[in-house]
């Protein structure tokens, strides 16, 4: 019962923020989405493109983003910028953002999306990696969204972070991935409660993520999970639909967010599921 009620209840959460949707509140919009040469941020400048938004652009690889840039202005960005970043790097955070309020005039979406490279492999007490990741997956959100309040605050912006289920609901073989991401909805789920008593203009989207089915994902858990995996192009529509709904979450695709619930009611079920999705004989 509690199941079918929850199902109902989300789905009617979800025709509700769709259908409150306007897809006119993006044109013009001023956007910087992270980790946009690939993957689901890229499928995210294309639908901020379509919708007519002026966008900058980041991740490492310039050739990449480059051709990001270009289809984005040939789907109808009224602009797009981009500038070549290392995420690891303290100083080219600042610059980003910098860069990014002086080509747009300001800020309306900051959508931290990128992600450092990881294995999918049992935890190898690699300490070094984790605080790697860390910088780049957990601090470098926080150092740009400080960078980028007071323009979203000036402007009624967003702040969308995209999460993982990982981050809710810990899975084996990524411990360091799965502690970045717990990171994020921690802070961000403060912050959130922080500008509300402030009665900040700013939002927070966070959004929880499954199994989705980009290059890099399917590459990493080849022959290593088996769970059903989910389009890019759908969940980064998601994810600028709940920014500028101003949600305070988003679970996509919908089941993830039952998952989070079993976690708590049936917990032995749901380890045995969670462990018996990866592939590993001793
Ligand atoms: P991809 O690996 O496809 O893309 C990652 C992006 O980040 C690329 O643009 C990459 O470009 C950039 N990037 C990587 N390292 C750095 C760095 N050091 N500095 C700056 N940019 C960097 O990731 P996905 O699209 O699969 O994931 C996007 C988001 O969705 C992530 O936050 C991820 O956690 C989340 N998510 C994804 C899931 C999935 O199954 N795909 C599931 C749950 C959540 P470049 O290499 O050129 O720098």
């Amino acid at each position: 019962i509690k199941i079918i009620l929850s199902c109902t209840f989300v789905a009617f959460l979800a025709i509700r923020w769709t259908s409150n949707f306007d897809a006119e509140s993006l044109r013009g919009a001023k956007v910087l989405v992270t980790g946009s040469s690939k993957g689901i941020g890229e499928q995210m400048a294309y639908h901020y493109a379509r919708f007519g938004a002026k966008i900058v652009i980041t991740a490492r690889s310039k050739d990449t983003l480059q051709k990001v840039v270009e289809k984005c202005l040939s789907l109808g960005a009224q602009e797009a910028f981009y500038i070549a970043a290392d995420m690891s790097n303290e100083s080219d955070l600042d610059r980003v953002v910098d860069f990014a309020l002086k080509k747009l005039g300001g800020l309306d979406y900051l959508v931290l999306n990128h992600i450092g490279s990881t294995r999918v492999a049992m935890w190898d007490g690699d300490v070094e990696h984790a605080k790697w990741l860390m910088k780049i997956n957990f601090f470098s959100y926080i150092q740009m969204a400080w960078k980028a309040l007071p323009s979203l605050e000036k402007n009624k912006g967003s702040l969308v972070i995209v999460s993982s289920l990982a981050g809710k609901m810990p899975s084996p073989l990524t411990a360091p991935y799965v502690s970045t991401k717990s990171a994020l909805n921690g802070f961000f789920g403060s912050l959130r409660h922080e500008l509300a008593m402030k009665k900040s203009n700013v939002s927070i989207s966070v959004c929880t993520l499954g199994l989705i089915d980009t290059e890099t994902a399917m590459s990493k858990i080849k022959g290593k999970v088996n769970m059903p995996a989910y389009p890019a192009t759908e969940a980064a529509l998601n994810i600028i639909i709940t920014g500028a709904t101003r949600q305070p979450e988003l679970y996509y695709p919908w089941f993830t967010y039952i998952w989070t619930l079993t976690k708590d009611w049936i917990p032995s079920f749901t380890d045995y599921v969670v462990q018996h999705s990866f592939n590993y004989n001793p």
